[in-house]
């Protein structure tokens, strides 16, 4: 295993990965809204986006602010790009950046867009509402990429390419939310965010997470945020959850790696170094994501 953290925003690098490697590269890693600004210069401000290279296929996981970057990287770097997006959930901070991902404005791209209905409503009528006027200049529809969408549920499990499955679980997240576990030949990549942890470690997620390389997990509160204290109230409902519950879920889903995730907006960088120590002192293999940072298995 190979890690190397860069730390500047957008700085992430895709090129060629071995055949049989995965490379995790992390695009946005904070939760709810873009945070720019001093306190987060290293761990980086943009909502979620991670890219997950199989050999040459390219996976990207949730459309948050980061994947404006990897757009215009791809864009520079590739020019014609072909991608499969898997969306976890129509919260805002995990599709706003789709309006700004210049290759779906190309029509040399290819795009394959995969994510949950919700309301009655399927999940391309609820990407076609983000571009829709009054809220945005641009129609979905008039997107020059050419772009494949497609509904998924909870315990589904897909094929993309030769030896590249995709599985899904459902998340304890209001509105409701997936999970995606990601095994190409013998490497394996869990990406859980926004779920609430229960009493119990969450059977569903454990069942994901069983045995896989890198487990990637909603961190956005601490215990005690969680818990509530001082005059903070609980956190219980809010469909978040912590990083100790992480370790806790990475332990009994005997995962190697563990990723803190989904960083909450009023964590500073000095308070994720931090942390990180902390667990570390708990479970070893383990980090807070990083904008711009990878891992390769
Ligand atoms: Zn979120
Ligand atoms: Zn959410």
């Amino acid at each position: 295993m190979e890690i190397d953290r860069i730390g500047v925003p957008g700085g992430g690098v895709l090129f060629y990965v071995g055949e049989k490697q995965l490379r995790i590269t992390f695009w946005g890693v904070r939760g709810s809204r873009p945070i720019p600004g001093k306190d987060t210069v290293i761990f980086g401000g943009n909502t979620p986006c991670v890219t997950v290279e199989a050999g040459e296929t390219l996976i990207i996981l949730d459309a948050g602010t980061g994947i404006s970057n990897l757009g215009d990287y791809l864009m520079e770097t590739r020019g014609k790009v072909e991608a499969h997006l898997f969306v976890t959930h129509l919260h805002w901070d995990h599709i706003h950046g789709f309006p700004f991902f210049m290759p779906a404005y190309s029509p040399q791209s290819k795009l394959y867009l995969y994510g949950p209905g919700k309301m009655d409503r399927t999940f391309v009528s609820l990407m076609r509402g983000q571009m829709s006027y009054p809220y945005f200049p641009v129609l979905f529809e008039n997107l020059k990429a050419r772009i494949y969408l497609k509904d998924v549920a909870g315990h589904e499990r897909l094929k993309i390419a030769n030896d590249l499955q995709i599985s899904t679980t459902n998340n304890n997240h209001p509105g409701g939310c997936l999970s995606y576990r990601i095994d190409y030949g013998d490497k394996s990549c869990c990406y859980f965010t926004d779920t609430e942890h229960y009493r119990q470690v969450d059977s569903n997620l454990k069942k994901l997470a069983e045995g896989a390389d890198v487990m990637i997990y909603d961190s956005n509160f601490t215990d005690a945020e969680y818990e509530g204290f001082d005059k903070f109230d609980t956190k219980v409902g809010w469909g978040h959850s912590t990083w100790q519950e992480g370790i806790k879920l990475a332990r009994s889903a005997d995962v190697s790696q563990l990723v803190f995730f989904h960083h909450a907006t009023h964590r500073t960088d000095r308070q994720l170094f931090q942390i990180e120590k902390e667990a570390q002192g708990l479970f070893k293999n383990c980090r807070a994501a990083a904008e711009g940072s990878t891992i390769i298995l």
